[in-house]
């Protein structure tokens, strides 16, 4: 048995694109994961033998290919059954990502359950993609989209919640299990537990978590799940959205046409089996079969080691970060608290021109608003750079981050 140490060390050569060089002869050094990551040669070579060895259209066909096309992509249905812990594959139904996710349910099932003066909750650390299908809905129903507020440390305000709750007005509250931003990891638990004395859904984005920690959906007993399979190895185009059957069971089609049909007549149609009801025209199957693959890597490194990985690195980075002189970190300083993810700004250096100088180094992070522009109105800031983790980054990388960082220092004399 190699420890978790020799693995993680070990595992960079499975993926091509870190031994990139970029810019002026630098070794690139990503640290933009929370936007999407590096795909291992497995993923790529599971793309690739789909097309070159089994490509057909699935679940009509008999032939041989077809068969096997069918048996992959259903196969990671199974797959993420198990890593996300649920029991019915019924309750699984691919999207394009978690965009896709949260709108197919703000218009499949917001568009028949919501009504006017109803309320909707969602939280001030969200991605836009977690807020505007809800602007979109509420606007549209005449009903009302309302926040709960975040602390000074990047940790949800719970009270405003039980105030919302106290109206009987809320139909779903909706919220990230990772800020895409701050990392705060969300008490996910005690929201949920609290929504359910109410009789209230919730929805829970998990884009962040579940690509860098053990997701236990039976055990956190929410209603909808979303998540993105191009930030957790896997290629994009391809997400999840998880709804509780007796949910899905009231839901209206979202898109009409291809395998979500059971019979087609002049003026009516009845909609096939669950989940392919939500499933309409050809699904993108290279792609889900890539993320299977993307899974079985997870899955072999083990959701605990990652987590545990993430950590060191982020505690690592943060205390570095920590020293640097002007530099301000945002979010809590409790590990246990959040992910591989860190904000930051550089006295009034704007952080595009943290990211470009940094850039010349070879780093790659993020400077901007993150998608999520609600939150930097709450940090009364236009922008953040923003660095994160995830299972091939070293300490090293962290210590090339902070030279570059002296770069900027220098060049904004500081
Ligand atoms: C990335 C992200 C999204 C959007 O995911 P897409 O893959 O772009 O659809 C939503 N929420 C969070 C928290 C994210 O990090």
């Amino acid at each position: 048995m190699q420890s978790a140490q020799t693995t993680f060390a070990n595992l960079r050569k499975d993926f091509p694109i870190l031994q990139r060089i970029v810019r002026d002869n630098k070794t690139l050094v990503y640290l933009d994961n929370a936007s999407t990551t590096q795909k291992p040669n497995q993923v790529i070579d599971a793309i690739t033998d789909y097309y070159r060895n089994h490509n057909a259209n699935i679940h009509r066909a008999v032939y041989a290919l077809a068969e096997e096309a069918t048996e992959l992509y259903e196969s990671t249905r199974d797959k993420i059954a198990n890593f996300i812990h649920i029991s019915n594959r019924e309750e699984i139904i691919f999207v394009r990502g978690t965009t896709e996710a949260i709108n197919l349910v703000a218009y499949a099932w917001g568009r028949n359950h919501i009504q006017k003066d109803d309320i909707i909750v969602t939280t001030e650390y969200e991605h836009h993609s977690n807020i505007v299908p809800w602007q979109l809905l509420t606007q549209e129903k005449g009903a009302k989209l309302v926040y709960i507020g975040m602390d000074d440390n990047g940790e949800l305000i719970l009270d405003d919640l039980d105030k919302y709750l106290a109206t009987g007005k809320v139909k779903l509250v909706t919220f990230s299990l990772m800020s895409n931003v701050l990392g705060t990891i969300t008490d996910a638990e005690k929201i949920i537990s609290k929504c359910k004395e109410h009789g209230v859904l919730t929805l829970v984005d998990g884009a962040q978590a579940v690509p860098h920690m053990p997701v236990n959906i039976e055990k956190l007993g929410c209603d909808f799940f979303a998540f993105s399979g191009h930030k957790m190895l896997g290629p994009t185009g391809i997400g999840v959205l998880w709804v509780r059957k007796s949910v899905l069971e009231t839901m209206n089609p979202f898109h009409g046409g291809g395998d979500m049909i059971r019979e087609v007549h002049k003026y009516e149609t009845t909609w096939n089996d669950l989940p392919y009801k939500f499933e309409a025209g050809t699904p993108n199957i290279a792609d889900v079969i890539g993320l299977g693959t993307a899974i079985d890597y997870l899955t072999k490194l083990g959701m605990e080691n990652i987590r545990e990985h993430e950590i060191e690195l982020t505690k690592y980075a943060i205390e570095k970060l920590s020293q640097v002189k002007g530099l301000t970190i945002y979010g809590t300083k409790d590990i246990s608290k959040r992910g591989g993810v860190i904000s930051f700004n550089f006295s009034d250096v704007h952080p595009h021109d943290v990211a470009q100088i940094i850039d010349e180094e070879g780093i790659a992070v993020r400077s901007g608003h993150h998608c999520a522009q609600v939150l930097m109105e709450r940090l009364n800031v236009a922008a953040t750079s923003r660095a994160s983790f995830y299972i091939y980054n070293t300490k090293e990388e962290v210590d090339s981050l902070i030279t570059a960082l002296t770069k900027v220092a220098r060049i904004f004399k500081l």
